[in-house]
């Protein structure tokens, strides 16, 4: 696991939040005009320079952290904290600005709290250091909660950043026709995530914990297609939508073949999906009959089709190439049983918290 949040233990120059953005000084990095020297403590950090604010300011942080040259901190220092905003080799670095939710979905990893993170004027100096071409992911909560203050930001910085690309998940509640001319002029720099759980309006709104939940998502992805978006359209994986599954590969290819590609996506056992979770996890690795039914239909009417934090050895061959490497670095684990597996490299492994005595029964490489 990797830690994204760091406990300074010096920080001194520095009054208000600022972005900082680490280089190796033993390399000779050049201080740009608009930012400012950090010096760390010579014992505690091999990294120093750059920052963008007006002050030179020390920092000081464990040497257990193993820092990248190029990663962009956020530095809190009524907290003394830094949140590691960006970091190079990472292959899912995400803002999170807001944990406040309006869905409460019975698998959420990651519950709703009423906790607010609103530094916009911080993550637009952090978002234009971002090296050429990243793709960059923004998630919640639910982002859509603070519209305005997001669709000002992401006008604000593909204005000036148009390389860059947003990778934006939603639950899709909070569009409206009068957004189509916004969502149009930033159509090209944004992939939206939606969440789509069953075609079956009463079973998607249970799980997602909202009346009315599938219908104000219809109304979205109309908005959506107005405004030419590029759409990921997700659907987790569980006991209660597995029967659905050909159903949304149909309805998908009937009503939205306009969209980038599906993923149907294996739970993540943690937040509310450890609720009697059980109940909610679907172990495709002892029956892929359902699975493979959706993703022959998804062949068969045109619909392209990823599987996300699905383990290469639980897929069955012939659809092992649609597994994607999905899970983030930061809490991504592999097992004793994968060592020396030929598939590790391709394989998405697993979510630091799986628990293998209530995981998939068939799993390892004689599975292969
Ligand atoms: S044994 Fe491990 S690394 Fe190999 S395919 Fe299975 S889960 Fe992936």
């Amino acid at each position: 696991m990797i830690d994204l949040n760091i406990n300074l233990d010096l920080l001194e120059g520095a009054s208000s939040p600022i972005v900082v953005k680490l280089a190796d000084l033993t390399k000779g990095c050049k201080k740009k005009p608009d930012m400012v020297k950090v010096r760390c403590s010579p014992n505690r950090s091999i990294f120093g320079n750059w920052c963008s604010g007006e002050e030179e300011v020390s920092i000081g942080f464990s040497p257990k952290f193993n820092i990248e040259e190029g990663e962009i901190w956020l530095i809190f220092p009524a907290e003394n904290k830094a949140k590691r905003f960006f970091r190079p080799s990472s292959n899912s670095n995400t803002l999170l600005f807001t944990e406040r939710c309006d869905q409460k979905c019975i698998m959420c990893s990651q519950p709703p709290k009423n906790k607010d993170y609103l530094y916009w004027d911080l993550y637009f100096s952090a978002l234009k250091e971002l090296p050429n071409k990243t793709f960059f992911g923004i998630s919640g909560g639910e982002p859509l909660l603070e519209k305005e203050q997001l669709f000002e930001l992401l006008r604000k910085v593909i204005s000036i950043r148009p390389d860059l690309k947003f990778h934006i998940l939603t639950n899709a509640q909070h569009f409206s026709s009068d957004d189509i001319s916004e969502l149009t002029s930033l159509n090209k720099n944004i992939l939206w995530g939606i969440p789509l759980y069953s075609t079956n309006d009463a079973i998607h709104d249970k799980i997602v914990g909202k009346k009315g939940a599938f219908e104000n998502l219809l109304g979205s992805m109309t908005v959506l297609y107005q405004s030419g978006a590029q759409i990921e359209l997700r659907t987790v994986l569980l006991q209660q939508n597995v029967g659905y599954l050909s159903h949304i590969v149909n309805f998908i290819a009937d009503k939205m073949p306009w969209i980038s590609y599906w993923a149907l996506m294996q739970l993540e056992p943690i937040g509310f999906a450890r609720i009697e979770f059980l109940e909610k996890f679907y172990d495709h690795s002892q029956n892929f009959e359902l699975v493979k039914l959706a993703l022959d239909s998804a062949k068969i009417r045109g619909v392209t089709t990823k599987l996300y934090n699905f383990p290469s050895c639980t897929v069955n061959k012939p659809y092992r190439e649609l597994s994607n490497k999905s899970i983030s670095d930061w809490k991504n684990k592999f097992l004793d049983i994968c060592s020396g597996c030929k598939e590790k490299q391709h394989c998405s492994g697993f979510f630091e918290w799986y628990n293998h005595t209530i995981g998939y029964q068939n799993l390892g490489t004689k599975y292969l």
